[in-house]
């Protein structure tokens, strides 16, 4: 399957410095920012560098040192808002929406790390 990556996406933007973010954590391949439309009172979302459209898209084509960066970007962001499930009921949610099904408004990958708030369990 081939995958058509869009240059002008908002996401590409931001990673090029045309739009500014509130960056929460800069790794070698990745960036993490906060959700301009934040869900929960801790939204943030995280993303490759590369020009990825989707997790299957990453997953076939970004190199091992990208797969490991995006990864523990991903596990870090969720240390930092959501800290680990516990007695206390804190932890987060992971959420990657991906094309028309999937509801993806922006075409560069991103993984959203929700916490703050009891979440419940939706699909709607
Ligand atoms: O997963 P999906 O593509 O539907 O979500 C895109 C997300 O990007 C939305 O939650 C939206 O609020 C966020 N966004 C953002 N900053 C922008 C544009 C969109 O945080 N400049």
């Amino acid at each position: 399957m081939a995958y058509a990556y869009d240059p002008q996406n908002i996401f590409a933007k931001i990673l090029r410095g045309e739009i500014p973010c509130d960056k929460v954590l800069e790794t070698d391949h990745s960036l993490a920012f906060r959700d301009i439309a934040p869900k929960t009172p801790d939204h943030v979302l995280v993303i490759p560098k590369g020009a990825y459209v989707t997790w299957d898209h990453f997953a076939a084509d970004a190199t091992d040192a990208e797969l490991a960066d995006f990864t523990r970007a991903v596990g870090q962001v969720a240390q930092m808002v959501g800290a680990a499930p516990g007695a206390d009921g804190a932890g987060y949610r992971l959420i990657s929406n991906a094309g028309r099904d999937g509801v993806q408004e922006v075409p560069h990958l991103h993984v959203h790390v929700l916490a703050g708030r009891p979440l419940g369990w939706m699909i709607r």
